[in-house]
């Protein structure tokens, strides 16, 4: 029986990484919420938006044409946006943007739908609250501050993106204070969800903590 993984964490706790690696094993499909709130936030700052014009970038998305696809590329009008949407500059859009009520009914009503066949594993910040509250496991991935600017810094480097350690830890605090003291669905864990600390664990070690969990429910 297939089920749904519900993955809600900070910047940089390795949700990414440790989903896909199980949606490998488990022959499932990942969903990485994050990209749709950075497409949304490209596509707002393309078109000369401010982050907080709630009405003009809710209108926007009606007339977006994004699809996510299995693989997480995202093709926004038929364009991979994928490599474009990884900068600072759009994850502090995509945190503005990820503020709006609006904004956020209209991605998870997406995010909702997508994941109704069951068989997903669903990272972001709400996740295991708003967008699978019926998930059968719910997990809250986190790792400090600073371990998870150290991995940011690698992967970056890895993708030939610039920047220093410094100014992405700062990046990280700022989105971590953004996205916990927000008004519409702050990243919180909730009391179902099972917390994991990955700052001293192994990807493999998070990722047979999960599995175990999944056995236990399928
Ligand atoms: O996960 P990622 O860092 O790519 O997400 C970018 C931003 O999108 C986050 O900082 C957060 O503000 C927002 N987001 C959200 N809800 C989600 C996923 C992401 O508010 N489910």
């Amino acid at each position: 029986m297939k089920i749904n993984i519900a993955i809600d964490g900070p910047s940089g706790a390795g949700k990414s990484t440790i989903s896909d690696i199980l949606a490998q094993k488990l022959g499932y499909a990942h969903l990485d919420t994050g990209a749709m709130y950075r497409a949304v936030g490209y596509a707002a700052l393309q078109r000369g938006y401010k982050m907080d014009e709630e009405e003009k970038i809710v209108k926007m998305i009606e007339e977006l044409d994004l699809v996510v696809k299995t693989d997480n590329s995202i093709i926004l009008n038929g364009e991979d946006i994928s490599g474009k949407i990884r900068t600072n500059e759009i994850s502090m859009a995509a945190s503005d943007v990820s503020k709006l009520k609006n904004v956020r009914k209209a991605l998870v009503a997406m995010q909702q739908k997508i994941a109704s066949n069951k068989g997903y594993i669903v990272d972001g910040r709400d996740i295991c609250e708003v967008v699978l509250p019926d998930a059968e496991v719910k997990i809250f991935l986190t790792a400090s501050a600073e371990d998870r600017a150290k991995r940011r810094l690698l992967q970056n480097q890895e993708k030939g993106i610039d920047g220093d350690y410094e100014t992405i830890l700062e990046e990280i605090k700022k989105r971590d204070y953004q996205d916990s003291h927000r008004e519409n669905s702050p990243l919180h864990k909730t009391d179902d969800a099972t917390e994991i600390d990955s700052s001293d664990k192994s990807i493999e070690e998070v990722v047979n903590i999960i599995m175990q969990k999944v056995l236990e429910k399928q």
